[in-house]
């Protein structure tokens, strides 16, 4: 481990060898053992951390950043999707819905709920109720800490390797869940995965909407992109879709911060000079970027639209997905979206689990990423408990304790 006071030993330090760059072999050392490890703590790491925990495991969450949430929070993806279907009935349930619950009893924490709706929540508030919630579970927690690799043995997953101020350390586990949205762990191991691109955005927050006059503005000549009301007040947020670009890819997602922060301050300057908009004001772009889709395990089983068309039910239902505006009827994740196709011991949970390109927006939403988190998290509890692989387990026990916990699941 890092000594910050210590000068370091050099042995395991990287060489220029020949020109080239080359990492000595070493020992990691330990820095958590637990049942059930979480890499990733936005809404699928988080829901599955607390359903994992509520079933029984032990768990550790692992998270890059210092706070909870992911896109949801340091994304400023306010907006809750996909949860309503067609008729306005909610199917997202479960620890996702415990969320917005919590949510309603906090002075500006969500606005615009209820039956058939799309509420939008306040960020600082959810970090605090999944603090919250995390605490009350008794997650083992680990922030500031980004897991670089799997550990395997043979093709079995026995944990992750993870890199934070401490230098780099292991976690062994008995079952790891991918939340991190781009796979990084599943891919580490060698499970299949498709690699794409999407638009790559940033969101930001404007404030001062409520001192503007729009009447003074000269006629066809207000402001546009000034987003969507949030719980603060006079604070909207606004959205940026961004090109279609690999959010894998270092270079590409810091020319994606740079254009997209520019992009944004410019903006705001250019209507503040209109009439009546002089009191607007940039409040903060997401400090973390729009990445909407990167990695997408090949799992034994996928999510598809031809299944949602045909309002398809599977026998080893884990979750239920809606739709964004009440357009269409429920659609069901079967478990096997979540377990790959050969690695064992790791389930992919969130917007990274299998399905079609044509799903991906749907699959993505935030509800839907703590349905499948929910799922993944009472999966690998029942897997620890019955020591067997994921891949194993009894899928009715799963879903048994996943309405115990207030999951629906059509
Ligand atoms: C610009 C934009 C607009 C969107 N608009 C909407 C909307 O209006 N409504 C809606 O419902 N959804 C929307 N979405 C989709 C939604 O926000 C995400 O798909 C959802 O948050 C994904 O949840 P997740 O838990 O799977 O992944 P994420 O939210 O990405 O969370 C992953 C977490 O893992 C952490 N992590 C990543 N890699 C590592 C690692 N190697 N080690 C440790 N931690 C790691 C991250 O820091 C993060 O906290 C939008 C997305 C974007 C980008």
């Amino acid at each position: 481990m890092l000594d910050p006071h210590k000068v370091q030993d050099t042995q395991f330090t990287a060489r220029l060898v020949n020109g080239r760059v080359i990492q000595p072999q070493r020992e990691l050392p330990l820095l958590s053992q637990c049942e059930v490890l979480v890499v990733g703590g936005g809404p699928a790491g988080v829901s599955a951390a607390i359903a994992a925990r509520r079933a029984g495991a032990r768990v550790t969450l692992v998270e890059r950043y210092g706070h909870f949430g992911g896109l949801w929070t340091g994304g400023l993806v306010l907006l809750v999707l996909g949860h309503i279907v067609k008729g306005g009935k909610q199917v997202c349930m479960g620890i996702g819905e415990e969320m917005m619950q919590r949510l309603e009893k906090l002075p500006g924490g969500i606005i615009n709920r209820g039956p058939g709706k799309n509420p939008t929540v306040d960020a600082e508030a959810l970090k605090y109720v999944m603090v919250e919630m995390i605490e009350e579970a008794g997650v083992e927690v680990f922030l500031h800490a980004w897991g670089v690799d799997a550990i395997l043995e043979g093709n079995t997953v026995r944990g992750a390797v993870f890199e934070s101020k401490s230098g780099r350390q292991a976690i062994l586990a008995d079952v790891v869940i991918d939340a991190t949205g781009d796979g990084d762990i599943f891919a580490a191991a060698g499970a299949e995965f498709e690699h794409r691109t999407h638009n790559v955005g940033l969101v930001s927050r404007i404030g001062n909407l409520d001192r503007i006059d729009p009447s003074r503005a000269p006629a066809g000549n207000r402001p546009k992109r000034l987003g969507s009301p949030t719980p603060a007040p006079g604070v909207n947020w606004v959205n940026l879709i961004g090109p279609e670009v690999d959010g894998l890819d270092v270079r590409t997602l810091t020319r994606m911060e740079m254009s997209h922060r520019k992009f944004i301050w410019r903006n705001v300057q250019q209507a503040r000079q209109v009439p009546g908009y002089e009191s607007l004001y940039l409040v903060e772009t997401a400090p973390q970027l729009g990445v909407r889709i990167t990695r997408v395990l090949n799992g034994v089983a996928t999510v598809r639209y031809a299944d949602l068309k045909a309002g398809r039910r599977f026998d080893d239902v884990v979750a239920v997905g809606g739709s964004t505006d009440g357009q269409h009827g429920e659609w069901q994740v079967p478990y096997g979206a979540l377990v790959p196709k050969k690695v064992e011991n790791v389930l992919a949970a969130g917007r990274c689990i299998s399905a079609e390109m044509q799903m991906a927006d749907l699959v993505r939403l935030i509800p839907n990423c703590c349905a499948t988190g929910h799922a993944a998290g009472v999966a690998a509890a029942v897997a620890v408990k019955d020591r067997c692989s994921p891949r194993q387990v009894e899928v009715p026990k799963v879903q048994k304790i996943l309405r115990e916990q207030g999951a629906y699941l059509g």
